[in-house]
């Protein structure tokens, strides 16, 4: 448990493990996704095609143009469009840098992690991953290796790959997409994989040696404490170790934006999703590092909620409320 929060930081797990302040480097591989090829009809219906990015990232130019308004990426629901590998491996070269100049001034980090963020960071042949992989542990004495991606993009010459960089590094994660422990819910919102797949690949990961972070929404459609229950029960079975928790954004351009539009959709107000949050914490397992307790979309591309607290007031208030009535993570896991 974290030392003055009533749940369990990364924060507090990076310096409990390595004594020292550990940031993560974020970086686009330019990698797509498969489930906005043609046939899986336009990917997850909350995703706006704009990928998962660090702020300072998103200054300046950039290889690939970032959307700036709605109309942008209501018109692009396919794949990504594809750059030459050439550009990609200079491209980490420039973002690692940015992401060293700025977490060195402004946070004083004093280790770095290596974290590819975007898209589908295993959507890619194996010899392609490799020379992304080696490039980017290439440029830095990091400390830890993540890669974000989906159940189903996790084969075993992948899972072999991450694998060889045990020795580069000290500590080797993959974030596993989820969103939802109940199959029904991963159809509603075209998820493109079924809780079957999660299990395999998490289960295959474990076996490696290959810590597993995990994502998940609240708030989805047709979801209430029920559904929650077996997404939680699901975490804690699976021993996931650490959990990045997401109230629902609606974005511009999703498919989730056409139905909100329509008026056939709510979204939950901050009050709400902190009750939520907590809902979660309470009976996660309380050894689970918790590395995000809401989303955080960029105003532009953020149709609903409009009003909502930024991050220091949404983890303030769900302190203050957890500390009130004496709750912690966990107190409720069986
Ligand atoms: S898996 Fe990720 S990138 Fe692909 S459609 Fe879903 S949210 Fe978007």
């Amino acid at each position: 448990m974290s030392r003055d929060l009533p749940w369990r930081t990364y924060k507090q797990y990076l310096l409990d493990t390595y004594s020292k302040s550990v940031y993560r480097i974020g970086v686009d591989g330019g990698f797509s996704c498969p489930n906005r090829e043609k046939d899986r009809s336009g990917g997850c219906v909350f995703c706006d095609a704009t990928g998962a990015s660090a702020t300072y990232q998103r200054k300046g130019e950039g290889i690939w143009k970032r959307t700036s308004s709605f109309q942008q990426v209501i018109a692009d629901r396919g794949p990504r469009k594809q750059i030459s590998l050439e550009r990609r491996l200079k491209s980490l070269e420039e973002q690692v840098e940015k992401g060293k100049k700025f977490l060195f001034e402004r946070y004083e980090a004093q280790a770095l992690s290596l974290y590819f963020q975007a898209w589908t960071s295993t959507y890619a042949s194996v010899e392609e991953l490799k020379e992304l992989f080696d490039k980017g542990l290439s440029l830095y004495p990091f400390t830890e290796f993540i890669v974000s991606t989906r159940p189903d993009c996790l084969e075993d010459d992948v899972i072999e790959l991450l694998v060889s960089y045990k020795d580069k590094v000290d500590d080797i994660w993959v974030e596993v997409g989820l969103q939802s422990g109940n199959d029904r819910t991963l159809e509603r919102i075209n998820r493109g994989h079924n809780i079957s797949k999660f299990i395999e690949s998490v289960n295959k990961l474990h076996e490696k040696g290959i810590k597993v972070s995990t994502h998940i929404i609240t708030g989805l459609p047709s979801e209430s404490n029920k559904e929650y229950d077996n997404t939680i029960n699901l975490i804690n079975d699976l021993n996931i170790e650490a959990v990045k928790i997401h109230n629902l954004d609606i974005l511009g351009g999703t498919a989730l934006f056409d139905e909100y539009i329509r008026g056939e959709l709510t979204v939950a107000s901050s009050k709400r999703a902190i009750e939520t949050c907590i809902y979660f914490l309470r009976r996660l397992n309380p050894n689970i590092i918790i590395q995000r307790l809401l989303c955080e979309t960029p105003p532009h591309r953020l149709a609903a909620p409009r009003k909502f607290y930024d991050k220091s007031k949404f983890i303030q208030q769900l302190q203050k409320r957890m500390d009130e009535f004496d709750m912690r993570q966990g107190d409720l896991f069986e």
